[in-house]
């Protein structure tokens, strides 16, 4: 079983192995993502669970969505979307917390950052959480559920529907199968990837991991921002559904982090948001819309060309590689 980007590479035979060894992992994806034994706190439901359940303003929203983000997805060429019943959802906690897109489900971050949430390309399966306040003190702003959910769900879509290519040989992360490409950033079986990363502090990027991430969340919130304007919900005047209404409709600028979902929240807009916005400014210039959708596209469909000759048109050939090869990738 593989995603509708993804492709093997070498013999028939090592393809038969990369399959079967993807396959054995994404069977029974509760069982190989072993959320019990990592997440010992939380209590899961899958997404299409969770959306059978929501009410009111929540389902309007979300609904409004769906139909925007096949819309979208389609125009991308791309007609599947990440099924919901391998969208393993936290939605209890004998902890408490805050769930939702910026929950990061642990205490604290792991060093290797595997039980971080989002997507798992192994398992073909995301672990994410519902939006809100665990200990049920303070019910969420009536449509902040549903729309949280969009932002991380549409947000997943894209790392589904991103092209991956496989070989089988030299071992990447355990899984003895190599991930050659990755939307647009390869690496080498040696595991040096194309682009390094940014130096601390940098307020735009280079790396097209970043870049690549950026690019999700701007899909992903373009689409929920829609979504809102549509069901007419409005942003809720304070607390943290303030904050989070504006991060999922795309318009969030850090803020005085008073709580661990906040501090997420920094984190990612200063390290993801912030720096692909200046990249696309940098780069695109008056048309930074247009090399987003480049990207995007290049980023599903794997095929570089047309985001190569879109650069060399503006700086002359070899841009792409000008811009983002680094020098231990070409050595
Ligand atoms: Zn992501």
């Amino acid at each position: 079983m593989l995603t509708p980007n993804e492709k093997l590479t070498g013999t028939t035979e090592q393809k038969r192995e990369i399959l079967d060894r993807l396959t054995r992992y994404r069977t029974d994806p509760r069982r190989t993502l072993r959320l019990a034994e990592k997440y010992p706190h939380l209590t899961f439901s899958t997404m299409d669970e969770v959306v059978a359940d929501l009410s009111g303003p929540d389902t309007e929203v979300f609904a409004a969505g769906l139909e925007l983000a096949r819309d979208r997805f389609a125009a991308l060429g791309q007609s599947e979307l990440l099924p919901q019943e391998r969208v393993f959802m936290a939605v209890a906690s004998t902890a408490g917390g805050f769930g939702g897109f910026h929950d990061r489900l642990l205490p604290r971050r792991t060093p290797d950052d595997t039980q971080a949430p989002g997507y798992r390309y192994v398992q073909a399966a995301a672990v994410i959480s519902r939006y809100g306040d665990r200990t049920g003190i303070t019910p969420a702003a009536p449509g902040m559920v549903g729309a949280d959910l969009l932002h991380a769900y549409v947000h997943d879509c894209c790392h589904f529907l991103t092209f991956r290519s496989y070989r089988l040989g030299a071992d990447d992360g355990g899984y003895g199968i190599h991930r050659s490409q990755h939307g647009i950033n390869f690496r080498r079986a040696s595991g040096s990837t194309y682009s390094s990363r940014d130096p601390q502090g940098s307020t735009t990027t280079r790396n097209l991991g970043v870049i690549m991430e950026g690019a999700f969340d701007v899909d992903a919130t373009t689409v929920t921002r829609e979504a809102v304007t549509k069901t007419g919900l409005s942003c809720p005047p304070g607390g943290i559904d303030h904050h989070a209404f504006l991060d999922a409709v795309g318009e969030v600028q850090a803020v005085p982090a008073t709580a661990p979902w906040l501090e997420s929240m920094n984190g990612y807009v200063q390290g993801i948001n912030a720096p692909y916005d200046v990249f696309l400014s940098e780069v695109g210039g008056p048309d930074s819309q247009e090399l987003h959708e480049v990207i995007i596209t290049a980023t599903l469909g794997g095929n570089l060309v047309t985001l190569q000759s879109w650069l060399d048109e503006r700086y002359g050939p070899g841009e792409f590689t000008a811009l983002f090869r680094s020098e231990t990738y070409a050595a």
